[in-house]
């Protein structure tokens, strides 16, 4: 059964509630304080955001809006100009 969105009307915030397609009601009880929810338009979860795919597309559509504050560069992950190259032909190259 497809979930569906559903407000309350006071300040609980939305909820989700699984239901029958047939059977989907325009209003339900809230969970938390018993009163009249109205259902919500929402577009379907495809794909739901579990594989890593679906992280990156979250994650790159997020930084188009709010992106991230950067305040240096990304840390170093060689130690020195050694780890630019492992190929012993390289050693004999003239240095700066
Ligand atoms: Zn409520």
């Amino acid at each position: 059964m497809p979930l569906y969105e559903f407000r309350c009307a006071a300040d609980c915030g939305p909820f989700e509630w699984s239901f029958p397609m047939a059977d989907v009601p325009g209003t339900t009880r809230c969970p938390r304080c018993d009163r009249d929810a109205v259902r919500r338009v929402s577009p379907p979860r495809l794909g739901h955001g579990s594989s890593s795919a679906m992280n990156l597309l979250d994650r790159t559509k997020r930084s188009a809006h709010e992106p991230d504050v950067v305040t240096g560069p990304p840390p170093s992950t060689t130690a020195g100009r050694s780890a630019v190259t492992s190929n012993p032909l390289h050693r004999r190259l003239p240095r700066p």
